[in-house]
């Protein structure tokens, strides 16, 4: 990079690279700690700002704590998949993430609620009184290893609920017989480019209570995982305005929650997703802190089975219109023939040196009228010119000049 003066460097990095020190959390969170009188910042586990969560790094936090674990098995490559146990209630819940292994934002939350609920705060000491809390932190060691979505054989976990072929979704599924479970609790990530329809804010949390046939019927087993995510996400909206959306729920025959749903275990999938400029997911991830505390409050006051069904089918759908960024009226020119067309980039994740960086690409061309980004542009009709080509290139490096401009991964370098 030439050319570029020391502010555009240093704003170009703070983009591109997860720092740690510019997290701050916003104004709602503030006012949502305040009314549930929980001050996050006193049970936040440390050293967990980045998103890449090794298991040697949960294993180090899990040792040097009281946490009460065990192994509950060991992944393809051997890595040890824990199993952690909180309270000594009647009513008893099961909560798993990253099994998907580059989703770690609920483990993350997963390990913050623990120290709450550790502590001698009024509503942990009743939570843990009432419920038997169980968690799996890190399904897939292996892909959290790697910053992969998939095992270290390649499969997707959340799709081998018949095949049963991955030596770490057993662990799950025999847990899950272990106990009369109430609720099990689903917990991963989803990408940026997800958003609640009609709202240009992303989808921060995102929730379904998963089909158990291709009817999509609702029997009490899913109705009652509906009333709690009702319970959540009524006590988030004011905190979280139109960043709450619910998946639609077609049926997958081969997906963990669909099935448990079917075999009478009440099943909440949710999703962690972007906040404007928090690629790092620290905000997402006190947001999943708190919903996850108030569905236990909830459970443990039974106050989830006076929710309304109408609530959750209120919650808007998600759609998956949103670009990390767009250019808009880039002007494509040869010789004589000209055209102006929207330029769609979303970052790619890359783990380099153990830090996640995000590598822009270019992913759609064209009329993005009906899309937004999380940072938009307005080439004022420059001309597109990249060092390859004259015309931008679906799956190419977000790399390009705009007239006199430069962008570099994604980003207008200005100065
Ligand atoms: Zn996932």
């Amino acid at each position: 990079m030439t050319n570029v003066n020391i502010n555009c460097k240093i704003y170009k990095c703070a983009l591109v690279t997860f720092v740690t020190d510019l997290y701050k959390l916003n104004s709602l969170i503030f006012e949502l700690m305040k009314n549930l009188k929980i001050d996050y910042s006193l049970f936040k586990e440390r050293n967990l700002e980045n998103r890449y969560l090794p298991p040697s790094l949960l294993k180090s936090i899990l040792r040097s704590n009281a946490y009460d674990f065990s192994i509950l098995g060991k992944s393809f490559q051997g890595e040890e998949i824990f199993l952690i146990t909180q309270g000594s209630g009647k009513k008893r819940i099961l909560l798993w993430s990253q099994m998907h292994g580059n989703e770690s934002t609920a483990t993350r939350a997963m390990l913050d609620i623990w120290k709450f609920l550790h502590s001698t705060h009024p509503m942990a000491n009743h939570i843990k009184h009432e419920i038997t809390i169980d968690y799996i932190p890190q399904l897939n060691p292996d892909g959290a290893e790697k910053y992969t979505r998939r095992n270290a054989v390649g499969i997707d976990l959340n799709r081998d609920f018949l095949a049963k072929q991955s030596i770490e979704l057993p662990y799950l599924m025999n847990q899950v017989k272990k106990h009369p479970y109430h609720f099990l609790f689903n917990l991963h990530d989803q990408r940026s480019i997800f958003h609640p329809i009609g709202s240009k804010h992303p989808a921060t949390l995102s929730f379904l209570s998963p089909s158990f046939n291709k009817a999509r019927d609702v029997n009490l087993v899913r109705e009652n995982a509906m009333k709690l995510i009702a319970s959540m996400t009524n006590a988030l909206k004011l905190s979280l305005p139109q960043g709450i959306a619910r998946f639609t729920d077609e049926f997958y025959p081969k997906a963990t929650g669909d099935n448990f749903q079917n075999l009478g275990k009440s099943t909440i999938l949710m999703e962690c997703g972007h906040y404007p400029n928090d690629y790092a997911r620290n905000q997402t991830r006190v947001y999943t802190f708190y919903a996850l505390i108030n569905s236990f409050k909830a459970i443990a006051d039974d106050s989830w089975q006076e929710q309304k069904i109408t609530d959750y089918l209120s919650i808007s759908v998600n759609n998956d219109k949103a670009y990390d960024l767009i250019y808009r009226n880039v002007k494509v020119k040869n010789q004589d023939r000209e055209c102006s067309l929207d330029i769609g980039i979303l970052y790619k994740e890359k783990l380099v040196d153990n830090q996640i960086q995000l590598k822009a690409y270019i992913t759609e061309i064209g009329d993005l009228s009906d899309c937004f980004g999380h940072k938009e542009y307005d080439a004022h009709h420059q001309i597109f010119k990249a060092e390859e080509s004259d015309y931008p290139e679906l799956g190419s490096a977000a790399n390009f000049k705009l007239g006199d401009k430069s962008v570099e991964n994604g980003l207008l370098i200005i100065g």
